[in-house]
């Protein structure tokens, strides 16, 4: 018995070695270890053969049935792999040529400029945050002492949504400050914050108008803050944005949670003597700012006895139309593919 198992074990091997494709490597595996198969029979023979010779058959034909199992396999993948490049060869495709290119995305411009922001803002230690778009009356007016007869609660200038009974009157923030309240709540002082994000406005869209845009607000508040701290951070700011020093100056300017409140001027990136973009006055206006008003600090559980701090407002959209010199703002948001597709990845 122990020849006959070894001769089906050699002669398996072979004859699985000489198939040429699938359907005859099935053909001798049925052959070899199907049902009535070769190894069956042998098997089969076991039970007429003694006590004593039993186990060490068993243990052979076992060994056999392993040995043919794996033969199979390894011809089985064979096979398919040769299979495989025939096709290929066959069809003419190398498969060592790079695929076709699929289409990527790009970063929105308005995007790129609010990463660089976050990364440099964050360097100097802000913690980067967010408020909701959807802001009670109380957060984006009241907390920010923009009293009830302010003319920026009018609906011209604002778009409300239906009343709720749990928070009242509910807006489409107008700006990122309601984010200074809300982070000085969670946080506390002493804090630094920026809070990048999309602002609304029941607005008459032109060139310089849109009804959705982005800003980013900075806010400081610590023990001892004042002015020259403030123009720090934004001379700061323009220079990772624009990629050297800007002149800057400072005009006094009212924005009702500021005191004092401060517009900066930048000396145009563009030009020595006026063009289009500082109108001719060699002066571009780029951000409101100002030492935080003490009603707002108070909104926010800080007592101002203690703590002062400025804060910023940033137009985000406004920042990535001079860094691209894009013209219209209606660009940023018109999700035009002809537009988007000049800002790659
Ligand atoms: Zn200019």
């Amino acid at each position: 018995m122990r020849n006959r198992l070894e001769a089906l074990c050699r002669d398996g091997i072979a004859a699985v070695a000489e198939a040429q494709n699938a359907d005859a490597l099935q053909e001798v595996e049925v052959h070899l270890l199907g049902r009535n198969g070769a190894l069956t029979a042998q098997l089969k023979g076991l039970g007429k053969l003694s006590a004593e010779e039993r186990p060490a058959a068993g243990k052979l034909a076992n060994e056999v049935k392993q040995a043919l199992q794996k033969a199979l396999e390894d011809r089985r993948a064979a096979i398919d792999k040769a299979e495989l490049e025939e096709d290929l060869a066959g069809n003419g495709i190398d498969p060592t040529l790079p695929g076709s290119p699929m289409p990527v995305g790009g970063v929105h411009p308005v995007m790129a400029v609010a990463r660089e922001l976050e990364d440099l803002f964050s360097s100097m230690g802000y913690v980067v945050w967010d408020g909701p778009e959807i802001e009670t009356e109380a957060h984006n007016f009241d907390d920010l002492n923009i009293p009830g007869d302010h003319p920026a609660r009018e609906s011209h200038d604002t778009i409300w949504m239906e009343d709720t009974p749990e928070d009242g009157r509910l807006c489409l923030r107008t700006h990122t400050s309601p984010v200074q309240v809300r982070a000085l709540q969670k946080f506390g002082a002493p804090l630094r914050v920026v809070a990048p994000g999309r602002v609304f406005r029941q607005e008459a869209q032109d060139a310089t108008h849109e009804h959705t845009f982005h800003q980013m607000e900075g806010l400081v508040v610590d023990k001892g803050i004042g002015v020259p701290h403030m123009l720090h951070a934004m001379n700061s700011m323009l220079e990772g944005i624009f990629g050297r020093k800007l002149e800057t100056r400072l005009r006094p300017g009212f924005f009702p949670f500021v005191e004092p409140g401060f517009e900066l001027d930048a000396r145009c990136p563009f030009c020595k003597s006026g063009c289009k973009v500082c109108k001719g006055s060699t002066w571009i206006e780029l951000m409101p700012g100002g030492l935080v008003h003490p009603n707002v600090l108070r909104a926010a559980g800080v007592d101002p006895e203690v703590y002062s701090g400025f804060a910023f407002g940033l137009g985000l959209s406004r920042m990535a139309m001079l860094r691209y010199g894009i013209h219209d703002i209606r660009w940023m948001m018109s999700g035009d593919l002809r537009f988007l597709e000049q800002f790659p990845a």
